[in-house]
């Protein structure tokens, strides 16, 4: 008999880690492994925000695929996925098609604007690296016309970003640290540029405590970001967002929607049931029903017993997920009882620009400042370290002092 076929969809922290976890767990002889992606490179989803800021260049976010894995051992497969027709086992690829005896989905997150009118014409989303760059190059763009074109609107340097959860929030600490430098650069007073933040929610953060957050709004206030918070967008349009019960309309050259996720739409293209736009799994982190078929990271929902709720979907479940899934391919592979995923929390860090920053990390231990700020180079570092060892925490870490 010729061995099992596992194939890997996406190489993000969970598809390529389980690649990654699967050359260790599995022989050459006992499966062949293949990963699928859009592109040749793996991105830094938790560094989006920078990119998109334009703190950061894109290409340190990235990283060459065959660095990480061995293309010796894992097939790799560069194409973007269209389709799972799982009836037949068989993936559909913008250019060619896959078969599996087993599957890995993680395909990861689009971003998820629950209908607000508007909002998919008007405003960027930070999803990937093209669309992340996209947004730091409109922004300059706004700056450099500033001086040199007539009946340049007074509002066009003002940047709008919808939603204050985590990458909302982490996205305006990084404009707080970039506007000025950009205000330097084109010869513009910091006075004309306004960074405003809309939220439905009655706080921002949702994630972290009173006391940690509002340290946060305090260290972004401070450096000029306003903060309209309870305020719900009824609609997104060319000139910026309606807001709030008396439909204000704010209006910004560059308009940027951090509201939601969802999973890949290639999971509801494919007959997936959706709860809340992603796939609900098992604690084995199979969906119900289906027996050679995983689904992690942000394309699904793992229940979390004890607070009676879903885990909310992180880089770190993502690559923590993917360990167990390769053990229970291992498993599937050599007839043994598969596991359940148990998640560890090690904590959160959300960064507030390069030199500030708000975290819990060890059961409930706080960290605000410089030394979140540390924590957080720390965090970066060690998802470098877990997916490529030293050298790539050598090649793209961050060791930039304040
Ligand atoms: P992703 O990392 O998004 O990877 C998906 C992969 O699939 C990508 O390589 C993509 O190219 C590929 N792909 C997508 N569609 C297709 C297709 N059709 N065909 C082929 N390939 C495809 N989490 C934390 O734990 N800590 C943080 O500090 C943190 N900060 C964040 C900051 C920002 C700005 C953002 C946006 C998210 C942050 N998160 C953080 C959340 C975290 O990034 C996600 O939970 C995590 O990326 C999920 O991993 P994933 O592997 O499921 O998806």
């Amino acid at each position: 008999t010729s061995k099992p076929k596992i194939v890997v969809l996406g190489a993000g922290y969970a598809g390529l880690t389980t690649a990654k976890r699967l050359t260790k767990q599995l022989s050459a002889e006992q499966a062949e492994i293949v990963l699928v992606n859009k592109h040749n490179y793996h991105y830094e989803t938790t560094w989006l925000h920078e990119v998109a800021a334009g703190t950061i260049n894109p290409n340190q976010a990235r990283v060459m695929i065959s660095d990480v894995v061995s293309p010796n051992r894992v097939r790799l497969v560069y194409d973007a996925v269209v389709k799972i027709n799982k009836e037949d086992k068989r993936v559909v690829l913008e250019n060619s098609e896959i078969e599996y005896d087993y599957l890995v989905v993680a395909l990861g997150f689009e971003s998820n604007d629950f209908g607000i009118k508007g909002m998919a014409e008007h405003a960027f989303a930070i999803e990937d690296i093209d669309s992340s760059r996209l947004i730091s190059e409109h922004i300059e763009y706004q700056f450099a016309k500033y001086n040199n074109e007539e009946n340049v609107s007074e509002e066009s340097l003002n940047i709008l970003v919808g939603g204050a959860g985590f990458t909302g929030i982490e996205f305006v600490g990084e404009l707080a640290q970039k506007v000025p430098e950009l205000c330097k650069k084109y010869d513009i007073d910091r006075s004309k540029v306004r960074i405003i933040n809309v939220e439905a929610a009655p706080s921002i953060l949702p994630m972290f405590d009173k006391e940690l957050v509002e340290y946060a709004k305090k260290s972004l206030e401070d450096r000029g970001v306003e903060l309209k918070i309870g305020a719900a967008i009824s609609e997104a349009t060319a000139e910026g967002f309606v807001v709030g019960e008396e439909k204000e309309l704010i209006k910004a050259g560059t308009i940027v929607w951090t509201g939601g996720v969802k999973a890949s739409s290639v999971l509801g293209n494919s007959g997936f049931e959706l709860v809340k736009g992603k796939v609900n799994v098992n604690s084995d982190l199979r969906p119900e029903g289906e027996e050679d078929m995983f689904v992690i990271g942000d394309c699904s929902w793992v229940w979390n017993k004890e607070a009676d709720r879903p885990y909310p979907s992180t880089a770190q479940l993502a690559m923590q997920e993917a360990d167990v899934v390769a053990a229970n391919l291992k498993a599937l592979i050599t007839n043994q009882p598969v596991q359940d995923f148990k998640f560890s929390d090690k904590g959160t860090v959300a960064s507030l620009g390069h030199s500030d920053g708000i975290g819990n990390v060890m059961s409930g231990y706080k960290l605000s400042g410089k030394s979140a700020a540390a924590m957080k180079k720390v965090v970066d570092n060690r998802s470098l370290f877990l997916l490529g060892g030293p050298k790539l925490v050598l090649k793209k870490g961050k060791f930039r002092p304040f």
